[in-house]
């Protein structure tokens, strides 16, 4: 049977990094692959998972079933985070989280839940979005429609062609919006613009999902979070598909959560036991180290200030290289977007032709669409991309 099946060409970022790992420059740089990394570009533990694991490792006295919620503990320090302190949601029964093997669990487990919902569920997604959103929600049987989401000209959001796409949304039409840190832009709504898409959504009955992979990365915990806890208080369903990959640093662990708001606390506990039995079908439950480590970083007053001391020094400095890359670049060229733009990804708006001229003639390793990894980024390296920038833009 598996003899008929023609090998796939392999997925562009994979490929990127083996390109990476196979190109002997000692000078090389990856803007590539969408992993925070520190100056020395490494990819570290933080010091708040060390200690996290270091006291479940003494502490743990079981590997028993979790179940398919997950650890309840986590669940709720999630809730928290996500929605904040004293959330009406929570406090009224309105929203169950439930653990899931990283923000891709909780992407394709809502998206089965939606076709269980309804089988023709449509979902509408920005151009450009994240490359997996496709076969994360096509894969499980839901339509993919488009909204016009970045001008290809400006690199900003085009919001009235965004409103004027979505004013074409049928009643119960999911619509996916980035929490904040759109990857692949880095053009993020401003909260003014929420609450326009928000009335919009009201209006038409619209189901938002929020993808909500970079949490204290863009301008702090709370900051990027604004947008979507002003659409959860304004709308009767909603749901919220969470990654602790890069906030945490947990990438392997595969630790992510899934937010489901319903109207009422009964309409909830019923749609809940329906997402954990599609989850039960799926995977039966998720990996717990990573949800454990979080749940005691969460848990404990010390280890949350510092996991959020680290946290707010990656998120500076990547603010700080958005900036010093703008001015690097400004005798190339107009690059201020990437200093106003927020989260790991850019695009620098060149063509795939210079993409792969950076790449064969001066060792810069990026996506062909032209997204950089801005935490890929040093001080030290700022000055040799502006001048190879320089050299294949003919400035
Ligand atoms: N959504 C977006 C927009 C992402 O960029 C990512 C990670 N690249 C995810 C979701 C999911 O991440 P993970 O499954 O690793 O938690």
């Amino acid at each position: 049977m598996f003899e008929a099946l023609q090998p796939l060409p392999q997925d562009p970022i994979l490929q990127l990094m083996q390109t990476f790992l196979e190109d002997d420059r000692p000078d090389k740089v990856d803007l590539g692959i969408g992993v925070y990394k520190d100056d020395a570009g490494n990819t570290p533990i933080m010091a708040a998972v060390h200690e996290a694991e270091r006291r479940l490792l003494e502490g743990e006295t079981t590997k028993s079933y979790v179940g398919p919620a997950g650890s309840a503990g986590f669940n709720s320090a999630m809730a928290e985070l996500i929605l904040g302190s004293n959330s009406p949601l929570v406090r009224d029964g309105r929203v169950s989280v439930i653990q899931t093997p990283g923000g891709c669990g909780a992407l394709r487990m809502a998206a089965e839940f939606l076709r269980l919902c309804k089988a023709d569920t449509k979902v509408w997604v920005s151009t450009p979005t994240w490359a997996n959103h496709l076969p994360l929600l096509g894969g499980a049987g839901l339509t993919i429609r488009e909204y016009p989401y970045l001008n290809p000209e400006t690199l900003q959001v085009d919001f009235g062609a965004m409103l004027e796409t979505l004013e074409r949304a049928d009643a119960g039409d999911v619509v996916l919006l980035h929490g904040c840190c759109h990857n692949p832009s880095g053009a993020d709504l401003s909260l003014a613009q929420w609450q326009e898409v928000t009335s919009l959504i009201q209006r038409k009955g619209l189901l938002p999902f929020v993808d909500m992979a970079y949490q204290g990365l863009g301008e702090g915990l709370d900051a990027d979070a604004a947008g979507l806890r002003h659409l959860a208080s304004a709308v009767p369903e909603m749901l919220i598909a969470a990654s602790c990959s890069k906030n945490f640093g947990l990438y392997r662990e595969r630790t992510g959560a899934l937010a489901l708001v319903s109207e009422t606390a009964t309409v909830n506990a019923a749609a809940t036991s329906q997402l954990l039995s599609v989850i039960r079908s799926h995977y039966s439950m998720p990996p717990a180290h990573g949800a454990s480590i979080v749940e005691t970083i969460l848990g404990d007053d010390d280890l949350r200030a510092q996991w959020q001391q680290e946290l707010n020094g990656m998120c500076k400095r990547i603010l700080h290289l958005r900036h010093a890359f703008a001015d690097a670049l400004s005798p190339v060229g107009d690059f201020d977007f990437i200093a106003r733009q927020r989260g790991m990804f850019s695009f620098l708006g060149i063509s795939p032709e210079q993409v792969g001229r950076l790449r064969k003639e001066h060792g810069i390793h990026m996506l062909e669409s032209s997204r950089v990894n801005v935490a890929g980024l040093n001080d030290h390296v700022l000055p040799q991309v502006a001048s190879a920038l320089r050299e294949v833009l003919g400035k």
